[in-house]
């Protein structure tokens, strides 16, 4: 599903730098459920924005899918973004003046889909998140569990092969935490390929596998057993 070689990323900072990702070498296969954990400040984000093509790295190589991402116009990189991935993250980022329908049909404009198509679709997916009768809500008048429902209806809308998740449980109380947890395996089991980081343990338990990052590099990297998150709601 994708491959990172030797993956550098540093920020500039006034003069100097701040050098973030120092070689990192990741491989995620399909169907996989892996947690990005580490301490605040660890370059978790910034990995996952460059898996994501939300941002560049300055060295080394990445495959997604079979594509080197590489030197992409911001065109194709947005359509490659819409084709592949997924995303989710701990503030929902939903727009507010639109409603949870319009909000999850929003991607499946840049897909050719005409607006019945959309509407169709966009329900689909909310009836999938149990959210359907609040498909005329604003996001003002949902819960933060409910948000991230949508949000997950959104990333979900245009079928990607990847969901990354940027602390998708980071805004919500435990047992909110662990509904969304749940779904996020219920999707995994039917085969989606999910990243989630977190830097919060009983999150990182609930994926099947652990990657940790520490001072640029990743220092641990292991299968672990799926804590389910059924037990828990
Ligand atoms: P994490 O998600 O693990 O908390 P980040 O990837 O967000 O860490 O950030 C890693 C480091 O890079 C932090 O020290 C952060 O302050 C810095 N950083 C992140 N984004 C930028 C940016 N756009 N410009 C400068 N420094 C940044
Ligand atoms: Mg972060």
């Amino acid at each position: 599903m994708l491959k990172i070689n030797q993956l550098h990323k540093s920020y500039p900072i006034g003069d100097s730098s701040l050098h973030v990702l120092k070689g990192i070498d990741l491989e995620v296969n399909s169907g996989e459920m892996v947690a990005i954990m580490g301490s605040s400040g660890s370059g978790k984000s910034t990995l996952l924005n460059i898996i994501g093509m939300l941002d560049e790295a300055d060295s080394g190589d990445y495959i997604l899918d079979g594509v080197p991402i590489k030197n992409l116009t911001e065109k194709k990189a947005a359509v490659y973004r819409n084709k592949f991935l997924g995303f989710i993250f701990q503030s929902f980022n939903l727009i507010n003046y639109k409603n949870a329908l319009e909000n999850v049909a929003l991607p499946l404009y840049y897909q050719g889909l005409n607006r019945k198509e959309r509407q169709e679709k966009a329900k689909f997916h909310l009836q999938k998140v149990g959210l359907l009768e609040w498909a005329h809500h604003l996001p003002s008048e949902l819960s933060g569990g409910q948000k991230q429902r949508i949000a997950i209806a959104r990333a979900l809308a245009a079928d990607p092969k990847l969901l990354l998740a940027d602390e998708p449980t980071g805004a919500l109380d435990t047992k909110t935490s662990y509904e969304i947890m749940e779904f996020l395996q219920q999707l995994n089991d039917e085969g989606k390929t999910i990243l989630i980081v977190t830097h919060e343990e009983d999150i990182a338990e609930m994926c099947k596998r652990v990657v940790r990052l520490r001072d640029g590099i990743i220092e641990e990297d292991k299968k672990v057993n799926q804590v389910r998150a059924s037990q828990y709601v």
